[in-house]
C-alpha cells in the first residue's frame, strides 16, 4: 500500500503528542536504539535530532531497524486490514453481524476486535453498520418508488427491525417555542406518501410540524422568526423514520418530538400517545384522562392545536357515537390512517 508522506514537522508532532490517528501512516525510527515505533508508542519520546520517519515498517527494516517490542509497530496494518475486511463485510451483509463472526472473521477477539474497530471508526461495529443502514435509508428514500421498497432496499430485513435502530436516538424533551420560532433553524421537506404530500419539519431537538397537503408558506406563517432550509443529511435520516412511521404503522415513541404547548394541551398530547395502535378513544375519554372530566369541548381544541399529526395521534379522537368527528387534514386522511393502524395491529 502506497503510504502518503507527511512532513516531518507534522510527523513529530504526532509523535509528541501520541496521535493513535497517525498509528499506520509513518513508522518512528530511532537511529540511536536502532527501533521503530508507532506515533503513538508510550515509551519515553527519543531525541528529535535521533530520530527519522518512514513511511512504513518495511522502509524502516530497509534501514537496518527492528520493530519495537513494546508497540508492535507491523500489527498496525493488520489492524487496518482487519478493520477494513470488517467494514467490507457489513457492506455486503446489508444487516448488522454478529460481533463475534465479524472478529472471527479477521482472527481477533471479540472485545480486542471492538477496541481495534472503534480506534479506527470511532464507532462499534454495531453503530457503524446503524449509521450505515441510516445513510441507505436517506438516499433510498430519494429514488424508491415506494416507502416500503425504500425499507427493504436500505436492507432492513422489515419495518420492525427499521424501527429498533432508530431506538439510539438521542430522547428529545419538549422545547419552549416562542417567538415564532425565533433563533431556530428548522429543516423540512414535502415528501410524496400514500396519504399525500407530507410536510415535515424539524429543530435540532426533534419533529416540531407533520402535516399533510401543506407547503413552506404554511410552514413560515407558523415560525415566521425561524431560519427554515430544506433537507440535510441528519435529517433525512429522521425523516426517513417519520415516513416510515405513517407507511407502516408501529411503535413509534422513539421519534423525538419538538413541541410546545399549555400544560393542559400537552396533558392531554401525552394521553394521545398513550392510545394504543389500532385503537381509537372519544374526546370524553381524553378528557377524564387528564383529570378534567368536564373539559369535553377543551380537549377537543387541544386535539385541534396539536402541530404534530400522526406521531401525536390525535387521528386516534373519534366521536363518543362512534362518527369520526373532525381533522384538520380532511376525514379522508384520518379514516386511512386508522385502517392502516388496525391492520397494522393485527386486528
Ligand atoms: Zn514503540
Amino acid at each position: 500500500m502506497q503510504t502518503p508522506l507527511i512532513p516531518d514537522d507534522e510527523a513529530w508532532a504526532a509523535v509528541m503528542a501520541r496521535d493513535r490517528a497517525f498509528d499506520g501512516r509513518f513508522v518512528t525510527g530511532v537511529l540511536t536504539t536502532g527501533i521503530y515505533c508507532r506515533p503513538s508508542c508510550s515509551a519515553r519520546h527519543p531525541r528529535r535530532e535521533n530520530v527519522r520517519f518512514f513511511a512504513d515498517g518495511a522502509a524502516a527494516r530497509a534501514a537496518g531497524l527492528r520493530p519495537c517490542l513494546r508497540c508492535s509497530p507491523d500489527d498496525v496494518s493488520r489492524d487496518e486490514r482487519a478493520v477494513l475486511t470488517a467494514i467490507e463485510a457489513i457492506k455486503a451483509a446489508g444487516q448488522t453481524l454478529v460481533l463475534a463472526d465479524l472478529a472471527q472473521r479477521c482472527g481477533y477477539s471479540p472485545t480486542h476486535f471492538q477496541r481495534v474497530f472503534a480506534r479506527h471508526t470511532g464507532l462499534s461495529p454495531a453503530a457503524y453498520a446503524r449509521a450505515l443502514q441510516k445513510e441507505r435509508m436517506a438516499q433510498a428514500l430519494t429514488s424508491a418508488e415506494s416507502v416500503t421498497d425504500a425499507i427493504y432496499d436500505a436492507g432492513f430485513s422489515g419495518p420492525s427491525r427499521f424501527y429498533s435502530a432508530a431506538e439510539d436516538r438521542l430522547g428529545m424533551t419538549p422545547s419552549a417555542w416562542t417567538n415564532g420560532g425565533r433563533g431556530v433553524t428548522i429543516r423540512w421537506a414535502v415528501v410524496p406518501t400514500s396519504l399525500g404530500a407530507m410536510l415535515v419539519a424539524a429543530t435540532q431537538k426533534g419533529v416540531c410540524r407533520l402535516s399533510f397537503n401543506e407547503n413552506e408558506s404554511a410552514l413560515r406563517t407558523r415560525f415566521p422568526n425561524a431560519v427554515l432550509e430544506q433537507g440535510g443529511e441528519a435529517f433525512g435520516a429522521l425523516l426517513a423514520d417519520v415516513v416510515a412511521a405513517v407507511e407502516a404503522p408501529g411503535d413509534f415513541a422513539h421519534i423525538p418530538l419538538d413541541v410546545k404547548g399549555t400544560a393542559f394541551q400537552e396533558a392531554v398530547w401525552q394521553a394521545l400517545r398513550q392510545i394504543p395502535l389500532g385503537e381509537t378513544r372519544s374526546y370524553a375519554q381524553i378528557a377524564a384522562e387528564v383529570g378534567k372530566p368536564g373539559a369535553v369541548r377543551a380537549a377537543g381544541s387541544a386535539n385541534g392545536a396539536n402541530n404534530v399529526a400522526v406521531l401525536i395521534p390525535c387521528h386516534r379522537v373519534i366521536r363518543s357515537d362512534g362518527s369520526l368527528g373532525g381533522y384538520a387534514y380532511g376525514l379522508e386522511i384520518k379514516q386511512q390512517l386508522l385502517n392502516k393502524e388496525r391492520e397494522g395491529s393485527g386486528e
